[in-house]
């Protein structure tokens, strides 16, 4: 059945009124009609199952027929803070790490970073990464939409991880390998990791990273793309302490 996403939805007397972009997917694109049904989420873990009774250019009607109590949320709450990357590799990332159970992306501007947005555009990525993050979320399940947090320089970044989670940098030059890494954890809640641009970080920005508390790690002798690496690093984070496998 086709999902649809409306935050803060309007219900009286059993009826739903959906309003917003949705209401030309579900007339336009989808071309649904009344008496057809359809679920709705408000990204807060809540789903409403509804059939269309009415539907107008701006609105659509819906009769509930059910409400739902949705948790699919990975007890693992994963931040990842990626050092924005070239063209489309960003939108990709978001995409993936959504399906994998990210809570929250932090893109960040570093010193290797090669996209150095102006303000303008800065707003309009964030607002194409939020609608990414809707998407996935829509196509993959999920009810609660991860918040994608607008660009922040390196240091802000650093700043604005809580000082309960696990703070690590992924950094291909370190010693430690998260295999043995892992094995001295006992279960964790919240991990926030870092992962660096195409050109990798600088021995500056480790050096600021370990005197904010965070710990460098390697995947490994290869040297990964950065989504592969924070892809690679989420889904085994969600499988050894989240809601994977
Ligand atoms: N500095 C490198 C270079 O230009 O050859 C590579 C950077 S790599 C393409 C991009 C990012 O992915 C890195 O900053 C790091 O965060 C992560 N990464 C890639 N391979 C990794 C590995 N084997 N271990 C840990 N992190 C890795």
């Amino acid at each position: 059945m086709a999902r649809f996403y409306l935050p803060n939805p309007e219900i009286e007397d059993g009826r739903l009124r959906i309003t917003g972009p949705e209401v030309r997917h579900i007339r336009r694109v989808l071309r649904l009609k009344e008496g057809d049904e359809l679920i709705l989420f408000d990204g807060q873990e809540k789903e409403y199952r509804g059939i269309i009774i009415d539907q107008g250019t701006r609105s659509v009607y819906l009769r509930i027929e059910e409400i739902l109590s949705i948790q699919k949320e990975s007890p693992l709450e994963i931040t990842l803070a990626q050092s924005l990357l070239k063209g489309e590799k960003m939108d990709y990332l978001i995409q993936k790490a959504t399906e994998l159970g990210v809570k929250k992306i932090i893109p960040f501007f570093s010193s290797r970073s090669i996209p150095l947005l102006d303000k303008s555009k800065r707003l309009n990525r964030h607002h194409r990464w939020q609608k990414i993050a809707i998407e996935a979320s829509k196509q993959c399940g999920r009810a609660k939409i991860p918040e994608i947090i607008p660009s922040l320089d390196f240091s802000e970044m650093l700043q604005s991880a809580s000082p309960q989670s696990l703070r690590l940098i992924l950094w291909e030059k370190e010693k430690r390998r998260l295999k043995n890494f892992l094995k001295e954890l006992r279960m964790l809640k919240e991990i926030f990791f870092v992962v660096g641009p195409e050109g990798g970080f600088s021995e500056e920005e480790i050096e600021n990273s370990k005197k904010g508390g965070f710990i460098p790690i390697s995947l490994g002798e290869r040297i990964l793309r950065a989504e592969t690496a924070s892809l690679c690093l989420m889904s085994i984070l969600q499988y050894e302490w989240g809601d994977i496998g």
